[in-house]
């Protein structure tokens, strides 16, 4: 690889981001936490904001565990909140609030695995080290024709091998950066822009015009998929919400009373009946009105979620709310507000 003309295209070509500017070791980490799996137009929404709200470590280690959900609410993939987190406290404990500069001792840290070293490590302290994400292995595996499956142990490793011996020790930052700005904006995984590319006179796979043959694709298995009904509950003023466990998906955030299958409105009222002993309104005993909320989907990273939603209004009566309060919390508009619900549920909220 020719590092010195491939830095040459990066400093003419490089992205103008925020964490860019004013980059300490504590923005780095959080700007790359929220980069993973996540777009650049949304993360630079989300950033400031983040920041502002826990500009260090110890700001981070001491909000609760609600506050940090409610700033990170829509950006997805909510353990990572959960591992800044620890790892903040991590860093309170043993660091006395700094990230330490050792790669070693950063790699012990909760959450920061090895990406997340090279990043902070070449970024932040200018120490050359590799930092080998799904761009990187797209572009090393075209470059050399290598006939690697991306999400393989093996394919990491050897990557990172060979990403480890093109890393100058002079400006590894930028050249960690400009893996990542090729990987974004040139070398994407359809349709690349070659003509672009600093590397279009010596990447194997351009020269042979297989370049999307590499990495080779994993056969995708079927990603299984799960009926869910979601119920807003309203009693009175007052939301029925509840909170998630503490382990699993979406753990520790809110969602609405949710049912397995895709049930009807007669199957809903029926369910409403029973459990209120309340009437639909329009019955003699008029008590509660439902309203069709209409069909929505997401899609996790390992199973999809077909979802069809129904309002249930009930008045604020002493046993509805008695049956209510065994399922969840009802809290008041503002209250409701200020929980982080995920995104799975944003055709809901
Ligand atoms: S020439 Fe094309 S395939 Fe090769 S590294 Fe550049 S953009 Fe990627």
């Amino acid at each position: 690889m020719d590092v010195n003309a491939f830095l040459s295209w990066f400093w003419e070509n490089r992205r103008i981001l925020p964490w860019r500017s004013d980059r300490t070791p504590y923005s780095t980490w959080i700007s790359e936490a929220m980069l993973q799996q996540t777009r650049v137009a949304t993360v630079l929404d989300y950033y400031p904001r983040f920041l502002s709200r826990f500009p260090d470590p110890k700001a981070l280690a001491t909000a609760s565990e609600d506050e940090v959900l409610k700033v990170w609410e829509g950006l997805g993939y909510y353990s990572r909140a959960k591992n800044l987190m620890k790892g903040a406290a991590y860093i309170c404990e043993n660091y006395n609030g700094d990230l330490p500069s050792d790669p070693d001792l950063l790699i012990r840290i909760p959450g920061i695995g090895p990406y997340m070293t090279g990043a902070i490590s070449s970024l932040a302290f200018g120490k050359a080290v590799p930092a080998v994400d799904g761009n990187v292995i797209r572009i090393y595996c075209r470059l050399y024709s290598l006939p690697l499956i991306a999400s393989e142990g093996a394919t990491f490793k050897e990557i990172y091998k060979r990403a480890g011996n093109d890393i100058p020790e002079e400006n590894p930052g930028d050249f960690n950066e400009a893996l990542m700005d090729l990987g974004a904006t040139v070398c994407t995984p359809r349709s690349p822009k070659c003509s672009l590319c600093p590397f279009s006179n010596e990447c194997s796979a351009f020269l042979l015009g297989k370049q999307e043959d590499f990495p080779v694709k994993k056969q995708k298995k079927e990603v299984p998929v799960e009926e869910h009904t979601i119920l807003k509950i309203f009693l009175g003023e007052k939301i029925l919400v509840r909170k998630r466990p503490d382990k699993g998906l979406l753990s520790g955030l809110y969602e609405f009373i949710d049912l397995t299958g895709t049930l009807s409105e007669k199957e809903v009222e029926k369910w409403a009946s029973d459990l209120f002993g309340q009437k639909k309104k329009g019955n003699s005993s008029d008590h509660f009105t439902i309203l069709p909320l209409g069909g929505a989907h997401h899609i996790f990273s390992h199973l999809r979620w077909n979802m069809t939603g129904y309002e249930i209004h009930l008045p604020a009566e002493k046993d509805a709310e008695k049956a209510a309060r065994s399922l969840g919390d009802l809290v008041s508009k503002k209250e409701y507000e200020a929980l982080a619900f995920p995104s799975a549920l944003r055709a809901y909220r």
